[in-house]
């Protein structure tokens, strides 16, 4: 009984004005209907016991009095219309109308019963539906205002970091050119850094519905992966980072800019935690529904702890490796995102003081 009035609580506090408000809506067109049907029934239940009539040939009900006398209701004479008995006595008359009074009393007693219970459990169904109808919705809600606290959150490091260095030259009294251009290099740097973290905002607010497959052309893989790696090639060289590529003939469904997109995510990533002098190692397999490519470094790993929340959108692994590290935590969750909308995938294995493997997983063409 406890738990019963704890979970009563909880819903009743879980209840708020939207959900009540929609419960009310389908209340009432519940009981509009209940109502309706009610009336209507009643009405043509009533119509039909009528007055008294005499049969002729058409479906009329037999009925007996006490007396051994017979009367007939709900028939229709010669001409069609129904027809009024004219019975002897005045007593079976009497008694017959009470009789059919006592049937509609009784009728709309029950009716009227009906109409409560349906009250009662329409108010419970309604909530439930309410709630269940208002569930999605809210946590769309929930997940939009969510992404704009992150994505203020996040706007507003930089911006802070920019309103302080131009404070500081703006109350010195005089500055010298040196200053002012050390100002400006790291406010330059600082707007790099928000046009970055505003063009993945706007990348991870695009539609990320699945494309349907008949939409997506065939990619060839193995190009693709020789392209992206020659746009990152220099910042391997420039960290002193080899890249070796084993990827054989490999045809994918997706889109060209994506895939590259994906790829590229993945080797910057690659590229930012590997130590200097070590290699990544780009690897492609398939088997008969999928195509897949492996970028594997020799990095620090990732500790098991963050490894399931570092495709979360602003989730960044905590320890020493990624604090020197640039980054918002954005670039996992727009490959993932954008793989998925291909019908594909991307998962991690990763060995502390070893290394990671992102495995970008695509349908094949
Ligand atoms: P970021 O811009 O911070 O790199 P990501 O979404 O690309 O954002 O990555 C999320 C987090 O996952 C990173 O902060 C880092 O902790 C971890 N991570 C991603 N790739 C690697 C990798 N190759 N080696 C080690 N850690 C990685």
């Amino acid at each position: 009984m406890a738990d019963l009035r704890k979970k009563l609580f909880r819903s009743y506090r879980r209840m708020n004005a939207a959900t009540l408000r929609l419960a009310l809506s389908y209340m009432s067109i519940i009981m509009v209907l209940s109502i309706s049907f009610s009336a209507v029934f009643y009405w043509t239940s009533t119509n039909e016991l009528g007055s008294p009539v005499k049969s002729s040939a058409s479906g009329a009900v037999d009925k007996t009095s006490k007396q051994g006398q017979s009367v007939l209701i709900g028939g229709t004479g010669n001409n069609g219309e129904p027809e009024v008995v004219t019975n002897s006595s005045e007593d079976l008359h009497a008694q017959l109308q009470e009789r059919i009074a006592g049937i509609r009393a009784d009728l709309l007693q029950r009716l009227v019963a009906l109409n409560g219970a349906a009250f009662v459990i329409s108010f419970f169904l309604s909530l439930y539906l309410a709630r269940r109808t208002l569930r999605p919705i809210e946590a769309a809600a929930e997940a939009q205002n969510r992404f704009a606290s992150d994505a203020s959150h996040e706007l507003r490091t930089p911006l802070t970091i920019m309103q302080s260095e131009i404070e500081v030259v703006l109350n010195k009294q005089h500055v010298t050119v040196e200053r002012a251009k050390r100002a400006l290099q790291s406010n330059y740097q600082e707007v790099v850094r928000l046009r970055q973290l505003s063009e993945g905002l706007l990348q991870l607010a695009r539609s990320s519905k699945p494309i349907p497959a008949n939409k997506l052309a065939t990619i060839a893989l193995d190009e693709t992966v020789n392209d992206t790696v020659n746009q990152v090639i220099k910042l391997a060289q420039t960290k002193h980072v080899a890249i070796r590529i084993t990827v054989p003939k490999l045809q994918a469904r997706g889109d060209q800019q994506s895939i590259i997109q994906i790829l590229t995510i993945l080797l910057d990533n690659a590229i930012k935690y590997s130590p200097k002098g070590s290699t990544i190692y780009i690897e492609g397999r398939d088997t008969h529904s999928h195509a897949y490519i492996g970028v594997r470094d020799e990095g620090p790993g990732i500790p098991a702890a963050d490894l399931p929340h570092i495709f979360d959108r602003f989730y960044r692994a905590k320890p020493t490796h990624s604090q020197k590290a640039s980054g918002y935590g954005l670039g996992l969750s727009i490959a993932k995102r954008l793989a998925e909308q291909y019908g594909g995938d991307i998962t991690v294995e990763s060995t502390l003081k070893k290394g990671s493997i992102f495995t970008l997983k695509l349908l094949k063409s």
